[in-house]
């Protein structure tokens, strides 16, 4: 057989496979649910790896996919046995590598000269290496959407380099195209700024591409740049992770942490724009490195000091111009700033404050008679106003934001997040209290959904129907029982206003009002059907079981539709300055 036929059936592989599972994810969109059809495609992904690995008529690409399949392995572990730490094992795993595999041989020096190894020293810099990777990939993944882009940086040097340089396919330059293909195919799942990898996967494609660097392609520029590369493209969550450990060892407040990702969100920048800085910062950091290696020092200058015109202007420019970010990313309505982040981001950010927060963290989720409650209610105003986390709930306010022009990427239903955030308890081991409804509705909901999220931790329940004067030693119990998360379900805009004045007194928790929630968790009330939902009539099943007390409230849906309508015609003259 020709080596050219040869390459173009190793394409025609992976054209096949990717082609494949286009079409299953087609089928499988229609028939599963998001959660299910999010999981399906992982391991639909890491099928194709290892479909692609099988055909491949090359040892090293079948051992290096495999590696990547127990790296996914050791991930999956990770997952379950999150008290223990694992990350041995990937050392484990790139000793094998280095026993069996492509190992690395020796370092390039300045000057064009090389410093052999020894067999031993060769497998031990080889593991740590394989070792190293899928914990950085690990790292960087703990910022949603920033693993997606980073990859796809990374594999296409990998293929520009190791093509070119060796004049010759070799294995880097196949896997290369299969990584870089299979990325494109499953772009909705790396490119989503919002989701996170999660262990699995950030380890598969860690061991995947440090493998796919140390391939002895040649002696000379391609190897070296391939085995510098990814430390170009890492170097930001290098100096990062060293220096974080350097702030831990001194700092006096040891939670604190040195990243430019969470220092550009605190101080305001949008998440899809600090992704797309820190990305792109890695990414020329990476380039000119590799430039520099086959010594073209000026193209590696412009390189650099392209991210700034390109990455780092316009993110500053965004973070210095408040009028940009009340618009597109952030839509407001009458005072209330919504944040336009998906179910998953939302999560991730309160896990985020669990582990390195350090204060009371308040959510709401307005809906349409809450935000045009805040057209009246100053007080109510300012609690959203300071609120870390605005989700968006109610059909009747996604419509009126898209009526408006500002529309947002998902609805976030306080109901829905509720069973989230008690998942997430299941999995940290973080305690919840349920916080109101009458007598006994909390508690049947607690036990509901501890029956349906094992290992969830209740740190209590309390009805909600108590004086002003017992609210303090009501805190006082909430925070000694450890809480973590804090479900207050007083109606709009009560559990709010009980936040926001005992926040302080609550210690660590992240606090988040969910009005009626626990009458449907608990089973006392039923949530409408889907369809209802999706045509924005939950309010009119609502009516329906409850028609005493949701009469007078649900007129005001009739005006709140009048006065979207009269701010799209521009005769609303509502001014938020004046009102507060
Ligand atoms: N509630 C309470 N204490 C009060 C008033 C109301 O615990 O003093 C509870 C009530 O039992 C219900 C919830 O708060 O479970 C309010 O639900 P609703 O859906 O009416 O709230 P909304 O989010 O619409 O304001």
């Amino acid at each position: 057989m020709s080596p050219v036929l040869v390459q173009w059936n190793a394409l025609a592989q992976i054209g096949l496979i990717g082609l494949v599972s286009i079409a299953a994810q087609r089928l499988l969109r229609r028939f599963l649910e998001r959660d299910q059809y999010d999981y399906m495609k992982d391991i639909l992904f890491v099928a194709c790896w290892l479909v692609f690995g099988i055909l491949s008529e090359s040892p090293t690409i079948r051992l290096i996919v495999s590696a990547g399949t127990g790296a996914c392995m050791i991930g999956i572990c990770q997952r379950i046995f999150r008290n223990r730490d694992l990350r041995w094992a990937f050392l484990v795993l790139g000793a094998f590598i280095a026993l069996f595999g492509p190992r690395i041989f020796f370092i390039g020096l300045p000057e064009g000269r090389y410093l052999y190894l020894s067999p031993l020293v060769s497998v031990i810099v080889t593991s740590l290496w394989m070792g190293l990777f899928p914990v950085l990939l690990q790292e960087l993944d703990q910022v949603p959407g920033l693993a997606g882009f980073l990859l796809a940086t990374c594999w296409s040097l990998i293929l520009l380099v190791s093509f070119p340089a060796t004049h010759s396919f070799s294995e880097s330059f196949y896997l290369g195209v299969a990584a870089l293909f299979f990325l494109g195919v499953f772009w909705s799942r790396h490119g989503q700024v919002f989701r996170r990898l999660g262990e699995p996967l950030a380890a598969m494609w860690g061991m995947l591409a440090a493998s796919a660097s140390t391939i002895g392609v040649s002696k000379g520029v391609a190897f070296t740049t391939l085995m510098i590369l990814p430390i170009g493209l890492f170097a930001l969550p290098i100096m990062e992770f060293s220096l974080r450990i350097v702030s831990r060892a001194f700092a006096v407040n040891p939670q604190a942490e040195v990243s430019l990702y969470r220092k550009l969100v605190d101080r305001g920048l949008d998440h899809p724009t600090a992704v797309r800085m820190v990305a792109g910062i890695c990414s020329s950091l990476a380039l000119s490195i590799a430039l520099l290696q086959m010594d073209l020092y000026v193209p590696a200058a412009v390189t650099a000091a392209g991210a700034i015109p390109l990455f780092v202007l316009p993110a500053l420019q965004k973070l210095f111009a408040p009028a940009n970010r009340e618009s597109g990313r952030n839509p407001s309505l009458w005072g209330i700033r919504i944040d336009n982040v998906s179910l998953n981001f939302a999560v991730s950010k309160v896990k985020s404050w669990i582990t390195h927060g350090s204060r009371g963290y308040v959510i709401i989720t307005p809906d349409a008679l809450a935000t045009l409650r805040s057209r009246y209610d100053g007080r109510y105003r300012e609690v959203a106003r300071e609120a870390d986390l605005v989700l968006p709930d109610g059909m009747g306010l996604i419509q009126a934001l898209k009526f408006l022009g500002s529309p947002v990427q998902q609805r976030i239903p306080g109901v829905e997040f509720v069973e989230q955030l008690c998942r997430l308890s299941a999995s940290e081991q973080c305690p919840v209290y349920f916080l109101g409804a009458k007598e006994g509705v909390a508690k049947a909901a607690a036990e509901k959904l501890s029956a349906k999220y094992p290992g969830m931790v209740v740190a209590g329940t309390h009805h909600g129907y108590f004086r002003r004067d017992e609210e303090e030693s009501l805190c006082r119990e909430i925070r000694q029982a450890g809480t973590r998360i804090l479900l207050v379900g007083l109606g709009v805009p009560q559990q709010e206003l009980f936040i926001r004045r005992n926040l302080a007194s609550l210690g660590h928790v992240v606090a988040m009002g969910v009005g009626g929630s626990f009458d449907v968790l608990s089973g006392r009330l039923r949530r409408a059907p889907v369809f209802m939902q999706k045509l924005g009539l939950e309010w009119l099943f609502r009516l329906c079981q409850e028609p005493k007390s949701r009469f007078r409230k649900d007129l005001g849906l009739f005006l709140f539709a009048l006065l979207v309508l009269m701010k799209r015609l521009g005769l609303d003259r509502w001014n938020g300055a004046e009102a507060s």
